[in-house]
């Protein structure tokens, strides 16, 4: 018998449970909208001093809490398990490893991608000027974070954002308040300055008041509803924001793809996390040559799957964070069942659980008229459909409101290569899932409603920075031409400006030389 599990949480404190098992596991503050600002305002403070600091002085820090995190693995991977639901083996091998990988690159490396770079100015450098870029630190950046990976998201970011020279308050997952709080423990414990990492807990009215709290800017992840929310709160301010939001992400299998292994990717690409990834399998579209025989794979692998409490080590899948979550799983499926699709296995919640567990299910005959195909589910489905021909494979891959990631499986991979590009999405791997959230090199992002701007790699990197051109003129003897003091010989000028000097030719400019030194004569004589 399951027991519906309810969290409350009250507007002083927000309570924390184990998914899996119903057990409080801990208490935190519902921070107030004044001990928002409060934070944010110790945290502009503390950045006049990191904004001054190098980066091998940011970095050290970086490595510092890098050491502490691999001594504390046992510990972090086990309170990520718990306060999420996940097994405990993707707590490593999901959250600590790629988050670790991500901390040396950015220490290491964040120095030479944000190097000032020169700017070929064309023609303009004949006249004496040079121009370059800096990066310059944006100054408070807050960051709202989910509960779904709460340590490899919030933690990836505020690596970035420290190293670009920002001080970060972080305001994580009301469902996972305590892996947020270790964040800024284990930050502690390496030593770094006051105020440098905050981190206030609290559900969304102490989010919304961090966007209100006028920060620098704004790295959101969450969901479309809530992105939407803080795009329209930040305009009012103006405040930049980064919005990674959801996913219905699609994934092509060809006849010629090696079908072992992707209907290998394609179970755990499915049921990872209980399916609660935002990259997730949530589409799979087969060619129909093979459809049997792949779904037949499919099936087989999924109901070996091990259902079990996160603790275990030997779960595949474990529960999902809420029962709401839970609940949208349970509309969807039963949406597919009275749309005419047919469940191969599970389709239910797990009574062998008092927890919040949805037995992994594969669903064939599916459309993308099925609701379960077009809103996000976010939980351990696995709905099938068959396709015909590349172009129609295509068509349904971009039929979404929603573009984060998308995989192409065929043994052909210049084949791969051509469809991948044709997809509407944020990233498209060939012969791969759901994983390269976990390269902390690769830009994160999506197209269409999964959001705007990137997280991660460079193209990451520079959401964190303010770019700023330096423009400098060595030249100050002469006049510009283009300055006060027109006149029929200026306007001539500056004809010649737009028949010669526009054109990017030197030798077209050149021609221009005597018609210029007449306007600087001009110039001068007044
Ligand atoms: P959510 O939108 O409910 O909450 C995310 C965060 O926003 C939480 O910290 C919450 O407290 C805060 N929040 C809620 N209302 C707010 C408001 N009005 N103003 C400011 N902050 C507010 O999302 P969730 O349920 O925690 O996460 C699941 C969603 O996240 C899914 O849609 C998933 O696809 C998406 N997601 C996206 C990515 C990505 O990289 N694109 C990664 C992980 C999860």
């Amino acid at each position: 018998m399951s027991a519906v599990l309810s969290f409350p949480t009250t507007s002083e404190e927000i309570i924390s449970y184990n998914p899996a098992t119903g057990e409080e596991i801990g208490r935190v503050p519902n921070a107030s909208a004044e001990t928002v600002e409060n934070t944010v305002e110790k945290s502009r403070r503390a950045f006049q001093m990191w904004r001054e600091t190098s980066y091998r002085h940011r970095a050290k820090f970086i490595m510092k809490t890098r050491e502490i995190i691999l001594s504390e693995m046992d510990e972090i991977a086990r309170l990520v398990s718990d306060e999420s639901g996940k097994p405990v083996a993707e707590a490593f091998s999901a959250e600590i490893s790629p988050t670790l990988d991500l901390m040396q690159y950015f220490a290491r490396n964040a120095q030479k991608i944000l190097k000032p770079e020169k700017i070929n100015i064309g023609q303009f450098k004949f006249l004496g000027r040079s121009s370059k870029i800096i990066y310059k630190p944006l100054g408070v950046v807050g960051i709202i974070s989910p509960w779904n990976f709460p340590l490899a998201i919030p933690l990836g970011e505020v690596v970035m954002a420290l190293m670009a020279g920002n001080t970060v308050v972080l305001k994580p997952s009301e469902l996972t308040p305590l892996v947020g709080l270790k964040i800024g423990e284990i930050f502690e414990k390496a030593g770094l300055p006051e105020n440098v990492l905050q981190v206030v807990t609290g559900d969304g009215k102490t989010g919304a008041a961090l966007v209100e709290a006028d920060v620098n800017k704004i790295m959101f992840t969450g969901s479309v509803a809530t992105g939407k929310k803080i795009a329209e709160n930040a305009a009012k301010t103006l405040t930049p924001v980064v919005l990674e939001l959801g996913g219905k992400d699609p994934m092509i299998i060809f006849a010629d793809a090696n079908l072992e292994a992707a209907s290998s990717a394609a179970v755990w690409g499915a049921f990872t996390n209980s399916g609660q990834a935002c990259s997730s399998v949530e589409r799979l579209y087969v060619e129909k040559s093979i459809a049997e025989k792949f779904t037949n794979l499919v099936v087989e692998k999924t109901v070996k799957l091990r259902q079990n409490l996160g603790s275990e080590e030997t779960t595949d899948v474990g529960a999902m964070v809420s029962e709401n979550q839970l609940k949208i799983v349970e509309d969807h499926v039963a949406d597919f069942e009275k749309s005419g699709a047919k469940i191969l296995t599970g389709g239910r919640r797990n009574e062998n659980f008092q927890g919040t567990f949805f037995q992994p299910t594969v669903i064939a005959d599916t459309n993308n008229s099925m609701r379960g195909m077009r809103e996000e589910t976010f939980g351990p489905t696995l709905p099938i459909a068959v396709f015909a021909t590349e172009k129609e494979a295509v068509e349904l891959a971009n039929d979404s409101d929603f573009g984060l990631t998308a995989s192409v499986w065929t043994s052909d991979i210049s084949k791969g290569k051509r469809i991948a590009e044709k997809i509407m999405a944020g990233t498209v791997m060939v012969n791969e899932v759901l994983y390269t959230h976990g390269i902390g090199q690769t830009p994160w992002g999506g197209f269409k409603q999964s959001g705007y701007g990137r997280t991660h790699g460079k193209l990451g990197l520079l959401e964190l920075v303010a770019p700023q051109h330096i423009h400098v003129n060595r030249n100050t003897l002469l006049p510009d031409v283009w300055w006060f003091g027109y006149s029929a010989n200026a306007i001539e000028t500056f004809r010649g400006f737009a028949r010669n000097f526009a054109t990017g030719s030197l030798f077209q400019t050149a021609r221009l030389a005597p018609q210029l030194l007449k306007r600087i004569k001009e110039l001068k004589r007044k």
